[in-house]
């Protein structure tokens, strides 16, 4: 069974993008397949996948979404990373306005990417920092959500909005969507506020709360101007080791 993870989380800067290519390259170096759709028009996942986002001939999710070209002549190999991706670039801008004129508007990347899915274990969907109509497209497609957060003072603010938007989906297209978990990214365990914060997140969601925490690093931060994972760029970093700790922990909950 394929499962269509989207990792969702309005603020930006919170550790989406390098969560969603360094889970993507961690579960692929655990020999599952996996697909990485980027679905935000900065198109930072398809960088950190070292893809030339200005320079996508088979074009891009833009035209996957509008229904322009086959998701299956679309999709890339990040041949460094191990995993297939669905690459996207500012023109992912246009989708946003497109989409809320079509018919089924929230069902667009459900329909695009289609049976396609069959052929992965894991697909992970990286959002933009809002909750728009990209983002609706992907909580429609998906089977889970994944919440990257940072474990600060405002982390929890946003968290009501978008646990919201979660049950919205769920009232109206897709009634199964689960909640996959809560990552805490740019974890420090020395500072006081990322504890109390910390322990705030694991008495409100329990066991919803994933138990791998990513540390800061600066590895992890460096990895995306050599268009790779922290997993090939500093394999022996900490960073490196709480993604591969983190895609384990899912593999486990999530029978992937
Ligand atoms: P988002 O996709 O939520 O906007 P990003 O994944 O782009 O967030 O991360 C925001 C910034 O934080 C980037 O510059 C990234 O390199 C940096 N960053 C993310 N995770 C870490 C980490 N564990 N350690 C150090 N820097 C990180
Ligand atoms: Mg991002």
């Amino acid at each position: 069974m394929t499962r269509i993870i989207a990792l969702t989380n309005q603020k930006g800067g919170v550790g989406k993008t390098t969560t969603a290519v360094n889970l993507a390259a961690s579960l692929a170096s655990l020999k599952r397949r996996v697909l990485l759709i980027d679905l935000d028009p900065q198109g930072h996942a398809t960088m950190g996948s070292g893809i030339d986002k200005h320079d996508l001939p088979e074009g891009s999710m833009l035209d996957v979404l509008l229904g322009d070209r086959a998701a299956r002549d679309v999709m890339l190999r990040s041949e460094s990373a191990g995993y297939a991706l669905l690459p996207a670039n500012g023109d992912l801008t246009a989708a946003e306005v497109d989409l809320l004129e079509r018919e089924g508007r929230e069902r667009c990347l459900d329909r695009a990417v289609g049976d396609m899915v069959a052929d992965f274990d894991v697909v992970l969907i990286d959002c933009p920092p809002s909750l728009n109509m990209l983002t609706v497209n992907a909580l429609t497609a998906s089977h889970g959500v994944l919440i990257p957060l940072q474990c600060e003072f405002y982390a929890l603010e946003g968290l009501s909005a978008l646990l919201d938007t979660v049950e919205q989906i769920r009232e109206s297209v897709n009634p199964t969507l689960a909640l996959d978990g809560i990552v805490r990214t740019m974890y420090d365990s020395r500072n006081s506020l990322t504890r109390d914060v910390s322990n705030q997140l694991a008495n409100y969601f329990g066991d919803q709360l994933i138990r791998a925490a990513i540390p800061r690093n600066v590895r992890v931060a460096e990895a995306p101007s050599h268009g790779l994972p922290v997993t090939r760029y500093a394999r022996m970093s900490r960073g490196s080791h709480a993604y591969r700790v983190l895609a384990k922990e899912l593999i486990r909950r999530l029978a992937l």
